[in-house]
């Protein structure tokens, strides 16, 4: 029987309304103000911080069930609130969080036992942590935090992006949901009705906030290691992709456009820019666009792209997350449906390649060597430290590019999502602290070291 799209797309929209604003069930942990919702998630964590780790992986076992019954709902919601994104990539990346953030199993003791005794050092929770959330994976990272921070024992109060309100909210009281269900305190993760910039301030300046987590560009990580609390910085990045000529270049083409397409370049570690040795930068161009749907780009059309995605103002927010077809027809180019990225070639500072745009636009910047192809690719990392790609079978140059890059990723021979745990072995987040250094955070950076020493008994060997 054929699908009716119009019903379904209004069922889907009834049931995202009602998630969002207020159905049966909905609106839990919404409050009018920051201070109700700091209060509600103190609250909350004087319960949580008595649960035990059985307890807390229940909770986390029905957040997870959830998010991968409501991927579908999630990621339409944020693509149609935010106008970013692919509703298809989106999907995947809730079942990601989903099943790849750690649990409690990331909450470890370590112990010494001796002539002296037994000392531990266990990972307690810091209280209730305050975490800002960006428009671009709004929903992913909101439950991606909930669920570490739960792990370890804290609650959430949640600071999203005004843009992603409702998507958010809806995250949120979600959470709420499966934290009820699964016997825990209402109230493990909260939101203000309203989230604004001022909001996120006045968390951040709040006494009963003990930890900051800011997801995002420059400028809220600046905020909040500025607030005089601990903060873990997880910040922009512009991450460069370099071919050398011992890449298999026909995989990298496939690797560089699948990272830089995914859900419309909005990951932070999504290739931005490529660093291509002079050798091998026209046939890794012209696979691109022969084999991997590219639009090559140049002259007038490209200087239009340019202008309309980086005005006098900066960088054009409307461009943001918007597929290669759509940014070409602002432009007045109609490129065919198979087009996944705009590809061009440029010098290492066209504003297209320097600046982090969240576009499935990537410019390629030809290298006389490797050594010049590592410069080129620092210079475009920009001293971010967040992600950089190579492709390149030679462990010499790999372990050379990874010194210079300094970065806390760095993906050999694949998509940069490889990064995340998607096609790469190891656990997904949608929070890297890249501008702190804990790199890729998960339950265990959400907690504190407590040691306790029984000097001179309970070693029993
Ligand atoms: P954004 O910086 O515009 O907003 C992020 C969050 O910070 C929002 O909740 C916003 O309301 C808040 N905010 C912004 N300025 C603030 C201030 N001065 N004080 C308090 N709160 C403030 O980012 P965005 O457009 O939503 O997301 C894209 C950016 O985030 C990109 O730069 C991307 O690289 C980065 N990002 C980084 C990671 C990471 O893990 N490192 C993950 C996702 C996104």
């Amino acid at each position: 029987m054929p699908v009716d799209e119009k019903l379904v797309r209004r069922v889907v929209s009834a049931v995202m309304a009602s998630l969002a604003l207020g159905g049966e069930g909905a609106r839990r942990g919404i409050f009018e103000d920051m201070s109700e919702a700091v209060a509600a998630a103190k609250k909350a964590q004087a319960v949580m911080r008595r649960l035990t780790m059985d307890q807390r992986e229940l909770i986390i076992a029905k957040i997870r069930a959830k998010t991968i019954e409501n991927a579908e709902l999630f990621a339409r919601m944020a693509v149609e609130e935010t106008g970013m994104g692919n509703v298809g990539h989106k999907i995947l990346k809730h079942r990601l969080v989903a099943e790849k953030t750690p649990g409690t199993e990331d909450i470890v003791t370590t112990a010494w036992s001796g002539d002296r005794g037994l000392t531990l050092t266990e990972m307690g929770p810091f209280g209730v942590i305050g975490a800002i959330t960006p428009s671009t994976n709004p929903s992913e990272t909101i439950i991606c935090n909930a669920i570490g921070m739960i792990a370890g024992g804290n609650t959430v109060v949640f600071c999203p992006h005004p843009g992603a309100a409702k998507t958010s909210l809806a995250a949120v009281s979600m959470i709420n949901e499966a934290c009820a269900e699964a016997g825990g305190p209402e109230n493990a993760a909260t939101v203000a009705a309203n989230p604004t910039v001022a909001a996120s301030a006045a968390m951040m300046k709040h006494p009963d906030i003990q930890l900051i987590t800011a997801t995002g560009g420059p400028g809220v990580v600046t905020a909040a290691l500025s607030s005089g609390k601990r903060a873990i910085g997880a910040g922009a990045g512009n991450p460069p992709a370099l071919a050398d000529e011992t890449a298999d270049i026909a995989k990298a083409a496939a690797d560089i456009v699948n990272g830089c397409s995914f859900d419309n370049n909005l990951p932070c570690i999504a290739e931005k820019a490529i660093v291509a040795l002079d050798t091998v930068a026209d046939e890794l161009i012209g696979r691109m666009v022969a084999d991997e749907g590219c639009y090559l780009i140049k002259g007038d059309e490209l200087a239009a792209l340019t202008r309309t995605i980086i005005t006098e103002k900066g960088l054009n927010r409307a461009c943001v997350g918007r597929s290669a077809r759509a940014l070409l027809a602002m432009i007045g180019v109609n490129a065919p449906d198979s087009t996944r990225c705009v590809v061009f070639e440029g010098a290492w500072d066209h504003p297209l390649i320097k600046e982090e745009t969240m576009t499935p636009v990537i410019g390629a910047v030809r290298a006389r060597d490797f050594a010049d192809a590592v410069d080129t690719a620092v210079r475009l990392e920009s001293g971010n430290r967040h992600s950089a790609h190579i492709h390149s079978k030679n462990v010499d140059r790999i372990t050379a590019y990874a010194k210079a890059t300094d970065t806390a990723i760095l993906v050999k021979n694949a998509p940069s999502y490889a990064a995340i745990g998607f096609g790469g072995e190891g656990f997904c987040t949608f929070t890297i602290a890249s501008r702190t250094g804990e790199g890729l955070t998960s339950a265990a950076t959400f907690t504190k070291r407590r040691r306790c020493v029984m000097a001179d008994s309970l070693c029993i060997r």
